[in-house]
Formats: C-alpha cells, sequence, structure tokens
C-alpha cells in the first residue's frame, strides 16, 4: 500500500498532572497548540479531547539522538531529514473532573506520553490516577517525560526522578524511560521522538478486518439559516480501531438514534454512506487507523449536531458489534480510592447504586440491578455499543465527583 506520510499511523495519548505541561509537549512536538477551544482557553484545561499530528523524522547526517527532530531540515548539515512517521497525539485533559474524557481517549491510545512535573512531589492525584487508568486499560508502551527540568537544579531532578522510578513499580509503566525534558524550552526532543521511536510501535494493523470506528465527536458544520439544497450532511469524527474505511462505502452507526413510539423509546441503527473522508488534514479515498478521522456523511445534520453521536460505533452495515440496554460485566475493583489523600478503601459494588461507565468512547449512567461477588449486572440510561469482552471503567460518585473504582469486563 502506497503510504501516505500525512496521515498519522499510530496516536498516542499525553496523560498527567493538570499543569504539567502536557499540551506544552504536544506543542513542542507538533507545532500545534491543542487547546483551541474557546471555553478551553478561556479554563485553560483541555475540555475536548485535543488531537495534534506530528511528523517525526531524522536527520541522514547526524548522530543519534540529536538526529531525530521535527524539523524539515537540518541546519547543521543543510540537509533535508528523513521521515520516521507521523504520530497522532491525543491530548487528555488533566483536570480531576474530567477522568471520563481521559477514558474515553484511553480507548483509542496505542501508548502514552505520561508528563511529570520534576518541580513537584510524585505523586500528583491525576499523575496516579491516569497512570491506574492505562494500567487497567492496558495500555503497556508508555514514555515518561519528566518535565520542566528547567525548572530544578541537578539534585532536585535527580530526586524527583527516583521518586518516579519508585512510584511506577508494578504498574504497566514499570520500566519505561523516563526522559528529563523542558516542553517549554524544547530541551531533550531529540530524546522523546528517540523514546516514542523504541517504545511506541505503530501496532501490526490487519486492513482485511471490518472497519470499526470509536466516534468521539459529531457536527452540524452548516452555518445557521442555510437553506435546505445548500445543506451538507452531517459529519462524525473519531478513530478507526481497526479495518479501512474508503469513500463512497456504506455506513451503519450504532446505536444509532432514540424514537418514540406510541410512547416507548428504543434505539434504532442509522444507516448513511461515506460521503467524505478527512484525515491528517487532507481529505483522502481512504484511511486506516490512526489519528482522528472526519466523515462527511448523508445523514440529516440535527443528527449529529452537538456531538449527538459521541460515544457511538460506526463501520459497515451488519458488520458492528451488540448494542446493549443492560448487561452483565465481570468486575475488578481497585484495592484503594486513587489520589485520595489517605488510601480510602474502595467498597464492593451494591444492588441500587448507579455508576458511571465508560466503554469504548461511549460514558453512560447504569443502575446496579443485581451486585454479585466479582460480577454485577447494569441497567444502562444509555444503550452502548460493544463487543463481549470489552473493557468497561467504572466510576462511582464519591462526594462531589466521579471517581474510577475499578474495571469491568463485559460478559453478556
Ligand atoms: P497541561 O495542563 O498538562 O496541558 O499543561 P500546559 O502544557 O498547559 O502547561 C502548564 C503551564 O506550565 C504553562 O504555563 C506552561 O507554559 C508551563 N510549562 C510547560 N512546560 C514547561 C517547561 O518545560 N518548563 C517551564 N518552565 N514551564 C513549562
Ligand atoms: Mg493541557
Amino acid at each position: 500500500m502506497a503510504h501516505n506520510h500525512r496521515q498519522p499511523e499510530v496516536n498516542i495519548g499525553l496523560v498527567g498532572h493538570v499543569d504539567h505541561g502536557k499540551t506544552t509537549l504536544v506543542r513542542a512536538l507538533s507545532g500545534e497548540w491543542t487547546d483551541q477551544h474557546s471555553e478551553e482557553m478561556k479554563r485553560g484545561i483541555s475540555i475536548r479531547l485535543g488531537y495534534a499530528d506530528a511528523t517525526l523524522r531524522k536527520c541522514p547526517e547526524c548522530e543519534e539522538p540529536e538526529a531525530f527532530t521535527v524539523d524539515e531540515t537540518c541546519d547543521e548539515h543543510d540537509v533535508e531529514t528523513d521521515v520516521l512517521r507521523t504520530v497522532s497525539f491525543v491530548d487528555a485533559p488533566g483536570h480531576e473532573t474530567l477522568m471520563a474524557t481521559m477514558l474515553a481517549g484511553a480507548s483509542l491510545m496505542d501508548g502514552a506520553v505520561l508528563v511529570v512535573s520534576a518541580n513537584e512531589s510524585v505523586p500528583q492525584p491525576q499523575t496516579e490516577e491516569h497512570l491506574m487508568a492505562l494500567d487497567i486499560i492496558g495500555i503497556e508502551n508508555v514514555v515518561i517525560a519528566q518535565n520542566k527540568v528547567d525548572l530544578v537544579d541537578a539534585e532536585t531532578a535527580r530526586e524527583n526522578y527516583e521518586q518516579i522510578q519508585e512510584f511506577v513499580e508494578g504498574t504497566v509503566a514499570e520500566g519505561a524511560p523516563i526522559v528529563p525534558v523542558s516542553a517549554e524550552q524544547e530541551i531533550n526532543i531529540d530524546l522523546i521522538i528517540d523514546a516514542l521511536e523504541e517504545t511506541i510501535p505503530t501496532p501490526e494493523r490487519d486492513p482485511e478486518a471490518d472497519p470499526e470506528m470509536f466516534v468521539a465527536r459529531s457536527f452540524d458544520i452548516n452555518k445557521p439559516g442555510t437553506k435546505w439544497d445548500g445543506l451538507k450532511g452531517g459529519v462524525v469524527g473519531g478513530s478507526l480501531v481497526e479495518g479501512e474505511l474508503e469513500a463512497g462505502d456504506d455506513l451503519e452507526i450504532r446505536p444509532g438514534r432514540e424514537v418514540e413510539e406510541e410512547g416507548e423509546t428504543e434505539w434504532r441503527p442509522v444507516e448513511t454512506s461515506v460521503r467524505s473522508l478527512q484525515a491528517g488534514g487532507e481529505m483522502v479515498d481512504s484511511v486506516s487507523p490512526g489519528g482522528l478521522l472526519g466523515v462527511g456523511t448523508g445523514l440529516d445534520p440535527s443528527l449529529t449536531k452537538g456531538d449527538a453521536l459521541a460515544g457511538q460505533v460506526a463501520g459497515h452495515p451488519g458488520t458492528l458489534p451488540p448494542v446493549w440496554n443492560d448487561f452483565t460485566m465481570e468486575v475488578d475493583l481497585l484495592d484503594r480510592l486513587v489520589g485520595a489523600e489517605e488510601g480510602e478503601e474502595v467498597e464492593e459494588i451494591s444492588t441500587g447504586e448507579p455508576l458511571m461507565l465508560t466503554v469504548g468512547t461511549a460514558t453512560t449512567v447504569g443502575a446496579v440491578t443485581s451486585a454479585r461477588t466479582g460480577e454485577c449486572e447494569v441497567q444502562l440510561k444509555r444503550p452502548v455499543c460493544a463487543r463481549e469482552g470489552a473493557k468497561i471503567a467504572i466510576n462511582r460518585r464519591v462526594g462531589a465527583r466521579w471517581r474510577l473504582i475499578g474495571i469491568g469486563t463485559l460478559s453478556g
């Protein structure tokens, strides 16, 4: 297959505590600022998952690791640099109430960069919570960026480094490279690229698999007041987790839309076709997994407006996973609440309690209808489309916020 270098081939999540420098690091690697949403700018946090693509390169003349760069030319040798690959960074928010968004993003990550600030003690609450999420979701390819080394002396940097090492013991990040960087001063960006190349390889993809797209956003791209004959169809955005999607393909989206008939409501899949495809910032004829993908459809834009289809799954008609209004899940609870000052224990799930569940990019509230040891049944407020065996992040309301208490496996 002819490879278009502009289309990202792997998704790398940026996780870690708020203000530790995730967005700044993405900017250093991609030249893009992911906090684009105006509300985000105002609040200074990434409310929506921000994607930014970066083409990683290598100077054919320089020694390693100095050879690794994002620049198209090497000033020292006056040569063009070679393209290694294009990666897509998924900049997850660090704000504590936004764990669900982070988890939704985690389902799309092939690997992650855990950003830890060198000038604060380890771990800060979301450093721990996000690492735990990577751990239970099973994201094993992790690079740790020890950021803001420009703010500390060598001794503090060394102590902080050791704290990080100790903290990740026994998790997916055990043994992960810890790279001291300054995202803001762009120091050691070459070492980060080297670590990304070594530690987060592009996964093997099966091009013959049925395409499966996790929808993360959906939009109505028409200006208000557009006449019907000028209306463009609804757009869905997200990532392919498997297979290839081509312009012209028939498309089914599940669970679809809620319809009311004679006082009964039910969810019906919607069917349309792929009118246009956008990936890596350009229009393409086909896409494979990696990066953010925009699909122009023939759907009535009122169906896609305002993220109405976020959390759903798209693919060829008849090939998608089943839709569940209720399911049974095996449950693995954390030993204690993550990020709590004192290690509060996690109590067993009880019948009747509401849980917030994240499955793929879908987040829904489920009422526990039957709780047994290591297993429970839930009735969902909104149905989800997922395969048996899918991992589910389980959150419980503790005080004013939802807290991650464990991981479920959809069992039927
Ligand atoms: P995020 O919440 O993890 O995305 O953090 P940001 O990237 O928004 O960074 C938070 C603040 O830390 C901003 O004011 C950045 O300018 C600053 N910052 C980020 N990286 C560095 C660094 O390497 N050195 C210093 N001195 N400041 C940094
Ligand atoms: Mg940020």
